[in-house]
This record gives structure tokens, sequence and C-alpha cells, in this order.
């Protein structure tokens, strides 16, 4: 089935987070100044204001920070509600917005902050493959 929602357009700045993101890996940037992981990137550094930013491979894990069940949603997403939404807390700082899988959107009392979660990947098409975030405990 063709992937029906809103796909990312990846930029020269981005290139290297889609590059990684088809080999399956979640690439991250880092500023070399503070040494500190930012999501999502940007050409300065959020947290000391460098520019001397690098692109790391990172774990692809994380936990939980919060998240919602989403009841109503625009375009293709419509037809997936309810669903849930995530921000992951990254393993290597910073946090992530994403769809959560392998969670019951009808009974959100199963679902724990803190939950260990990790990255997968699906295919948009065939330069885009799109992050999502599984539950894994
Ligand atoms: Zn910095």
């Amino acid at each position: 089935m063709p992937y029906d929602k809103p796909i990312p357009d990846p930029s020269p700045h981005t290139k290297p987070f889609w590059d990684g993101a088809k080999e399956g890996k979640l690439m991250l940037p880092r500023c070399t100044n503070c040494n500190r992981v930012h999501w999502y990137p940007r050409l300065i550094c959020p947290f000391c204001h460098a520019r001397e930013l690098e692109w790391i491979e990172g774990s692809g894990e994380g936990r939980i920070h919060t998240f919602a069940v989403q009841h109503r949603a625009m375009g293709a997403w419509a037809n997936e509600t309810p669903f849930v939404t995530a921000y992951i807390d990254l393993n290597e700082g910073d946090r992530m917005a994403t769809v959560l899988r392998g969670v019951d959107p009808n009974k959100p009392e199963t679902i724990k902050i803190g939950a260990k979660v990790k990255v997968e990947f699906e295919p948009a098409n065939e330069d885009v493959h799109i992050p999502f975030w599984r539950v894994v405990e």
C-alpha cells in the first residue's frame, strides 16, 4: 500500500538524517562546542549558540516522556485514529515527537511514562524513511 501521509522534504541541511534513516540508523545533530545532542536539526546549537555541529549515530533507544491519544486527525492520519503520539527522551539527550507504535490507544492506562522504546523506520518513498518509536517493554 502506498504511503499516503505527508512526506517530509529533505534539505541539504537534514540530508545526513535521511541518509541514516534509509539504513535504519538514527542520526542526531550534536554540538562539538558543548557536546549536547539536540532535536530537531538546527544551524545553531540551541543550548550554547555555537555553529560547530556534527552528526552522530544515536542508539535508537529512549523512553516515553509523555503521550496523548489522538482521536481526531487531518488527512490520511484520520484513517488511523485513534493513535498515540508521544515525546521520546532520547538516550543521547533532548526529545523527539513521534507516533508511538506497539501500544493500544484504547487502553491508555497500559502505556507507561518512562517505558523503554526503540526507533524503527517506515519507508514513505525511495528517499524518505520516517522514524517511529515502538514500546519494547
Ligand atoms: Zn552547544
